[in-house]
């Protein structure tokens, strides 16, 4: 049997479950619908791809707790029809399910949050009311009620919230918890809140409902948890009834990475380890986990008892399934690029996938067998070609796909490169391999010509964007970010015109050295400051980067903050990660001339020289439409998708979404 770790039983006190695969909870953004349908239909279908056990996104206890007015809560008997439909099509599927009670405190975007001490998070404009000691009481009580509801609407289990910062957390260390009552002071007193939610809950409904606590390992803030103060609680907890700790790394507040691309692999597995050492209870895994095998090992090690990944159950539903009949490798990677998932839910959208557009959207796209197969020619194999081609082979359509370089994955090609984006190799490594397994013809270096274009039925354009090139004097000088990323060789000291995604992507590839940090764990703990609980409070310690492998100046036309349109979720670690290596930032930028000493700008009405051995274009892209124009004008009808149809923001969401948009409508 493929993954024995990874794939056999385990019992958490009432219930035994058929793999050791927990899918983490995620806010969707469905939760909040009037109509349980989408959100079922999400959960049943990773119930069908064979987790062993889903916990839902966090899911209040009362109003004030939740993370924003109207986010999804449990807090009458009114919500329970809703989740009963869910956990329905959960248990239908073959599935288990367990609800997360989320009390957010002062993480509530919420006028009016409670928390254990009025003091504002950095992360939130809303300062928290202090709860008097009756509230507090109150508050856990709802945490009860919530579960009594959670167990009628038809879940295995609840999840306590206790880590990333939240309302329980906020009680446990000193930098939130100023209280002289019963529930602060010494640490007996500030865990009393934790451990009393849980306690409570168990009394109320008895030895035979699964209680998850998650318990935050390394808070990642100033004054945060000890070693001694996590192992201490854990055992508490246990006592209170609770089967089996899931665990939490860093709060929502630190400024250091937990689960971005760049984060290492299982990078803090070593602390999930340490506390299965203990003995306490079964420990549940997490964080930058997602493949089978890297699960397979963890557990193998004896570095935890079960595996929770989130982000990969939207990547790919049938990840298990596929993990268990020996296809890994047809496994859809989550490359935890955060861009369609976490930044759409911090923009306030529902939360879908840039590898599978279908993630959240099961009921809405739909990859149907075709009535009537097709000859589809697609010229271009970059990633909305790429995708297109698999969901229109995965239709039962023939399909031909043309690409005049020698290789697959345009611009994907290019984010590889990146340190830190060492994700995308899996992502390119993926398409291809699904595009070979389903038959899809390629014609690698092959310009398709007008008479391969006729012979098929539908026509998709996915030619992609070219760099654009810039209109100033000298302007001939300079590399475009496409050669830098291909090998260019550059100089010591580099100006970077365009300060968009990829001129802080150009910008984190010049100044670091030949060694990624994301390879390489120690390195990146050094250089984010992220030391050992055991030795200080929090696990934080001074960073110390290493020294930028060249002088970098990036600019851009716009007035205000460089990197503004960056990711939500991600934005800050880019700009944290160039400060920290010294980068030379300018906005309101005016170009005048690129001359042999570097960029001759205007700044202000000043006129400045940036000096500069090599110069970098990364000012936007245009559509490379050429093939589509013959086409159009030899009388062809045309599909024209991705950077071809609209260069302007082009990313690779949406060209992957378009693709498939596209070929599931053929
Ligand atoms: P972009 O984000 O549109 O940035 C283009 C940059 O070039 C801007 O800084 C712009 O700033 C400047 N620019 C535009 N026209 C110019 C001109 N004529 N002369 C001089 N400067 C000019 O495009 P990109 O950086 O090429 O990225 C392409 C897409 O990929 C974007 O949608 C981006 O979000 C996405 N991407 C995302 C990530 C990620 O990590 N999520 C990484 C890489 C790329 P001014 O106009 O102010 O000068
Ligand atoms: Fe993973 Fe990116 Fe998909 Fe989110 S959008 S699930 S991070 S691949």
């Amino acid at each position: 049997m493929p993954y024995p770790n990874l794939l056999s039983p385990i019992t958490l006190g009432p219930l035994t479950l058929k793999n050791r695969v927990v899918m983490g909870s995620m806010h969707t953004g469905l939760e909040e619908g009037h109509d349980p349908a989408p959100l079922a239909a999400f959960y049943a279908q990773r119930a069908a791809g064979g987790v062993g056990l889903i916990v839902t996104g966090g899911i209040a206890p009362n109003a004030h707790g939740a993370v924003y007015t109207g986010a999804a809560g449990l807090f009458s008997d009114a919500h329970i029809a809703f989740h009963r439909t869910v956990t329905d099509a959960v248990h239908q599927n073959g599935g288990r399910i367990a609800m997360q009670i989320l009390h957010a405190g002062r993480y509530a975007y919420v006028q009016g949050c409670v928390a254990p001490s009025p003091i504002k998070s950095p992360i939130s404009p809303f300062a928290p009311r202090e709860l008097t000691s009756d509230e507090v009481d109150a508050e856990l009580n709802d945490f009860t009620a919530a579960a009594l509801r959670a167990r009628q609407a038809g879940y295995d289990g609840v999840e306590v919230m206790g880590s990333e910062g939240y309302f329980l957390n906020q009680f446990l260390v000193t930098h939130t918890n100023k209280r002289s009552d019963a529930w602060g002071g010494p640490y007996a007193n500030r865990m009393r809140a934790p451990v009393q939610a849980v306690a409570r809950i168990r009394a109320a409904l008895g030895p035979d409902f699964l209680i998850i606590y998650r318990i935050s390992l390394i808070d990642l803030i100033p004054n945060g948890s000890t070693w001694d103060e996590v192992v201490t609680l854990a055992r508490a907890i246990k006592d209170a009834g609770a089967h089996v700790l899931n665990t939490g790394i860093g709060w929502h507040e630190a400024r250091v990475p937990t689960i971005a691309t760049s984060v290492p692999r299982a990078a803090f597995v070593h602390l999930a380890a340490r506390l299965k050492a203990e003995n306490i209870l079964p420990v549940i895994a997490t964080n930058r986990i997602n493949t089978p095998d890297l699960a397979e090992d963890i557990l193998a090690r004896g570095d935890a008892d079960m595996i929770s990944m989130a982000r990969p159950f939207l990547a790919d539903a049938d990840f298990v399934a596929k993990a268990a009949a020996g296809q890994a490798a047809q496994i859809a990677p989550c490359i935890a690029c955060n861009q369609a998932c976490l930044d759409h839910t911090f923009s306030g959208k529902p939360a879908t996938c840039l590898v599978n557009p279908r993630a959240g959207r099961e009921l809405s796209l739909r990859y149907t067998p075709a009535a009537t197969p097709k000859r589809i020619a697609i010229v271009g194999g970059g990633a909305a070609g790429m995708m297109a081609a698999i969901v229109a082979a995965t239709r039962g359509h023939r399909v031909d796909l043309y690409e005049a370089g020698s290789e697959l994955g345009g611009q994907l090609n290019l984010a590889k490169q990146v340190p830190g984006k060492e994700e995308f190799h899996g992502l390119v490594h993926w398409v291809t391999a699904e595009i070979a397994r389903l038959g899809v013809a390629v014609h690698l270096s092959t310009r398709a010509d007008l008479d391969d274009l006729r012979r098929a039925d539908e026509v998709i354009i996915a030619t992609g964007i070219a760099p654009r090139r810039l209109d100033i004097e000298g302007a001939d000088r300079a590399l475009t970010y496409a050669e830098v990323l291909r090998g260019a060789p550059v100089g010591a000291r580099v100006a970077v015109i365009g300060a968009g995604g990829i001129g802080f992507d150009v910008a984190e590839y010049l100044v670091t050295a030949a060694h990624s940090p994301s390879r390489d764990l120690a390195h990146w703990q050094r250089e984010w400051g992220v030391g050992d609980p055991a030795v200080q409070a929090g696990g934080l310690i001074l960073p110390q980067p290493d020294a930028a492998a060249r002088k970098v100046t990036l600019m851009q036309r716009k007035t205000g903050k460089l990197g503004r349109g960056l990711g939500k979720t991600t934005g800050w670690i880019h700009r944290a990660q160039l400060q920290a290596k010294g980068v030379e930032m300018l906005a309101g930028v005016e170009y005048r001339a690129i001359t042999q000493r570097g960029v001759l700008i205007a700044q202000g009405g000043v006129q400045r020289l940036i000096e500069a051995d090599t110069v970098v274009i990364c000012a936007g892209q245009t559509s490379q439409r050429d093939v589509a124009d013959r086409a159009i004008a030899a009388g062809l009808t045309v599909h024209i998708i991705g950077g071809a149809d609209r260069a302007a923001e082009l990313d690779a969401q949406r060209a992957i979404a378009q693709g498939a948009e596209l070929a599931a409508a053929l």
